[in-house]
């Protein structure tokens, strides 16, 4: 399992929007931070988020990447130290993983 995956498992969606300052509301709604709107469009599960306004979507790394404009190996470094999950960030990663990792980070769209 990559340290990527490791995060995945370990935190979910919207425990760490609810952390990062995101607003989360009934049903796990919440207002969309990749587009301006007043009622929620954002919808959290437990390990992706959609957003039905701008189609913004991702995992919890695409979230804390895309809030902070970070690279994703930064924002799993930030959800490593922000909640104490002790992972070894700096351990070698296997050659696929980054490449798969990158492929799917690609797919994350703000404004389509
Ligand atoms: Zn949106």
């Amino acid at each position: 399992m990559t340290i990527f995956e490791e995060v995945k498992e370990l935190v979910s969606v919207p425990t760490v929007a609810r952390y990062y300052g995101i607003d989360v509301r009934r049903g796990n709604m919440c207002l969309c931070p990749f587009h301006n709107e007043r009622t929620p469009s954002m919808k959290l599960y437990e390990k992706n988020y959609y957003c039905f306004g701008c189609k913004a979507h991702g995992d919890v790394i695409n979230l804390v990447q895309e809030i902070f404009r970070i690279s994703a190996i930064r924002a799993v470094k930030r959800i490593n130290s922000d909640f104490s999950l002790g992972l070894d960030i700096d351990r070698p990663p296997e050659r696929e993983d980054i490449e798969r990792i990158n492929r799917q980070s690609r797919c994350v769209s703000l404004f389509s």
